[in-house]
């Protein structure tokens, strides 16, 4: 047996989620390599071979797989295939759009969005919005599978860096040419890998009320989310909701602040290690889910609790 995880990265640095892919990956029991695909990806390459158990990282440095886009990376993975019998992606955007494609390629089955390893075969992975957990055998002579990296602790960094190969990536199909991508920049940490939330609800009542939720968080160097409802009402940014249609987040700490805990939201914070909700009402979903429920009126608790974290 052999594994290969391919790499996340963005702008020249490795994602936080390749930790945590090779973590689940290692559970496989076999060596782990890791591939780093894109263009000018040397940086990303040491830092991947930086992690801890990996065996060796291939780099495959290429024009056409600056964006990495499945039908450039889905060739190169056919290529490597013979060497491994598990290719290994995050559940984000680029493991989403290859895992299938190289599997349909391969004729066999992807499983996705795994959250727990049982053995080369064998694996979790959430059903109905998160309210039911799966296992799945999958008696198949290779695997393709995705991860979500919420689920698993990073590994750590290795004492000496495994040796970086490079590939020869000649002839890949530069099928998909990127034009222009459009970013949302902020200094806030990125949601899906933050160890503290601070999500708002509806109840915030405004873009202007979810600057005090804003204040809480840059108070605790936390990450900012918000509910669908408070996404539709336009209190907050798209790319702020969590949820089973938004973001999954597996924060240390998770705090939801006027956050009803509809089943829907609540499939996107199932890794929580810590739930604090602030609600008016104690019988909110949230609230009876929560390791401490604040019974009050958000705008009174949260600009209380920003000062006094503020003054310490
Ligand atoms: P509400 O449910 O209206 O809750 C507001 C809460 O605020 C209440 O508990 C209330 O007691 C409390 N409150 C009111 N005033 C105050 C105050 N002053 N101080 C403190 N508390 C107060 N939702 C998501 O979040 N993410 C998703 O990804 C998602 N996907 C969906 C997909 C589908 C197919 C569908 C049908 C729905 C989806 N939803 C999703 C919507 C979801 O069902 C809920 O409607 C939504 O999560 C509710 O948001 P909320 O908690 O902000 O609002």
């Amino acid at each position: 047996m052999a594994i290969l995880v391919v790499a996340d990265h963005d702008r020249g640095m490795l994602a936080p989620s390749t930790a945590r892919v090779v973590s689940a990956a290692a559970a496989l029991g076999a060596p782990v390599d890791v591939l780093v695909a894109g263009e000018g990806a040397e940086i990303v390459a040491r830092a991947a071979a930086s992690l801890n158990g990996i065996a060796r990282v291939r780099l495959a440095d290429a024009a056409a797989l600056r964006a990495q886009p499945a039908e450039t990376l889905t060739p190169l993975l056919l290529r490597l295939a013979g060497d491994y019998t598990h290719i290994v992606l995050s559940a984000g955007a680029v493991g989403r759009d290859v895992a299938p494609r190289l599997a349909a390629k391969l004729g066999l089955m992807p499983v996705t969005d795994i959250i727990a390893i049982l053995g080369p075969d064998r694996f979790e992975r959430p059903i109905y919005a998160g309210n039911a957990i799966q296992t799945v055998h999958a008696p198949q002579p290779f695997q393709v599978l995705t991860v979500r990296a919420s689920a698993f602790r990073p590994a750590g960094s290795a004492a000496t860096s495994a040796s970086v190969e490079p590939l020869e990536p000649e002839g890949l199909p530069a099928l998909v040419r990127q034009l222009s991508e459009a970013r949302t920049e902020g200094d806030r940490p990125d949601l899906a890998t933050a160890r503290i939330v601070v999500a708002g609800g509806i109840s915030v009542g405004s873009a202007e009320g979810f600057k005090m939720i804003e204040a809480l968080a840059r108070a605790l160097g936390a990450a900012v989310g918000a509910t669908r409802a408070a996404v539709d009402a336009g209190y907050a940014p798209n790319d702020w909701q969590v949820g089973q249609t938004g973001k999954i987040v597996a924060p240390d700490l998770y705090i939801g602040i006027g956050i009803s805990g509809a089943l829907q939201h609540l499939a996107g914070i199932q890794g929580a290690r810590r739930i604090i909700a602030i609600n008016t009402d104690p019988e909110a979903p949230l609230m009876k889910l929560a390791d401490y429920a604040l019974v009050g009126d958000l705008f009174e608790i949260v600009p209380l609790l920003t000062a006094r974290i503020e003054a310490t």
